[in-house]
């Protein structure tokens, strides 16, 4: 089983050599054998290269049963130009791996209920979302893109486009993924002021009378932002374009109460899969030793399970970062009085124990 380690910037050294830990762990309990192989990505590969997705990395990934991400992006590549910034690097490798679905499980571990943003009785009534965002098409990648002139001044333009095939194929991932949950999935648009949403809506309608046992409802994304926040328990799986995707799976990263500890897993219609925490490259805590590193030993269950089919294994990492919470210890993002604040190697090093 060939593994692809993307490291990037900023916390993604720190923590890749923490899933390292998960992985040589699952390896010694199970018999397997992983093999790993390195390659560059965002601002570390502008550095060595000038770009911020080398062909060589793509060519690595293409060879992997799956990819793990670390994060891309830090201050010092702020000012390089658009075209290379590390960002394309991220939306590069999805784009050539043909990533076109994102899955953001945001739940609540009961032992950070207290780091919750939402009020008690919200939150008593549990959190457990899967949000589904289309990744490859949208506003971020529509043709035509740019600047101009209108009406004798500057303006800059993108376009927000969708084509049947291309929501078919998520909607697909989002029934699927309910049937495989509690049985509902909503599909969040801006069907009352966007053409393209109402398209959307058109084509998940239609895609529903193949999953019949599937609960099908429909929000505009104004309102499901404020229900995320107001009422999460409603929502099993959510279905939705990318840039509303964006935005709804950090909104509901963050009413969980940390950024540290949310994976995700970004799939085509076959391996590799890219797996990586939800978080960015988090520079003003790089190389302190205080990154939470459970995200990314997270991201690793998801890849064993998406992308290796091995359930049992992905169950014994997060039972194991259950059972780590659960036994006080906290990185400095999640830290409630009471607990025991460890560093990024110690909490690395307790879950590889655990497993
Ligand atoms: P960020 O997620 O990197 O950090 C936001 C805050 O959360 C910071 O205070 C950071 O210290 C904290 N944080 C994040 N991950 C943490 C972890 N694992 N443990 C403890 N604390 C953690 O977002 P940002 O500050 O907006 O962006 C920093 C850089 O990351 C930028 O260059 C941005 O472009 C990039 N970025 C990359 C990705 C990605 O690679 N997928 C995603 C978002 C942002």
């Amino acid at each position: 089983m060939n593994i692809c380690l993307l490291a990037g910037d900023g916390i993604g050294p720190d923590i890749l050599k923490q899933a390292r830990k998960a992985f040589s762990a699952v390896e010694k309990k199970f018999g397997h054998s992983f093999a790993f192989t390195e390659a560059l990505i965002g601002g570390a590969a502008i550095d060595a290269t000038g770009g911020p997705l080398p062909e060589e990395t793509v060519t690595k990934c293409k060879a992997s049963d799956a990819v793990l991400l670390g994060a891309v992006g830090g201050p010092k590549w702020d000012d390089v130009a658009m075209n290379i910034r590390p960002e394309k690097g991220l939306l590069g490798i999805r784009k050539a791996l043909g990533l076109f679905a994102n899955l953001r499980p945001a739940a609540l571990f009961k032992e950070l209920a207290p780091a919750c943003y939402l009020r008690p009785d919200i939150v008593a009534q549990g959190i457990d979302v899967l949000v589904i965002r289309e990744l490859t098409g949208g506003v971020y990648f529509g043709e035509p893109r740019g600047e101009g002139q209108r009406d004798g001044e500057r303006a800059a333009f993108n376009t927000m486009i969708y084509k049947e095939s291309e929501i078919r194929r998520i909607a697909k991932v989002g029934f699927e993924s309910a049937r495989k949950r509690r049985g509902k999935l909503c599909s969040v648009d801006k069907a009352n002021v966007l053409d393209v949403s109402r398209f959307w809506r058109e084509i998940v309608i239609d895609e529903h009378t193949n999953y019949p046992d599937v609960e099908l409802s429909h929000q505009y994304v104004d309102n499901a932002a404020m229900q995320l926040v107001r009422a999460p328990s409603q929502f099993d799986v959510i279905v939705t374009e990318n840039l509303f995707g964006d935005i709804l799976s950090d909104e509901a990263a963050a009413i969980t109460g940390s950024i540290g500890m949310l994976p995700s897993a970004s799939l085509g219609a076959a391996n590799p899969g890219l797996y990586e925490p939800i978080h960015g490259s988090a520079p003003d805590i790089a190389g302190q030793d205080k990154a939470n590193p459970l995200a990314t030993i997270l991201s690793v269950a998801m890849l064993l399970r998406f992308s290796l089919n091995l359930a049992v294994e992905a169950e014994a990492i997060e039972t194991a970062v259950k059972t780590a919470l659960a036994q006080g210890l906290r990185t400095g993002d999640i830290m409630q009085p009471g607990q025991r604040l460890v560093g990024c190697e110690e909490m690395g090093e307790a879950v590889a124990a655990l497993i």
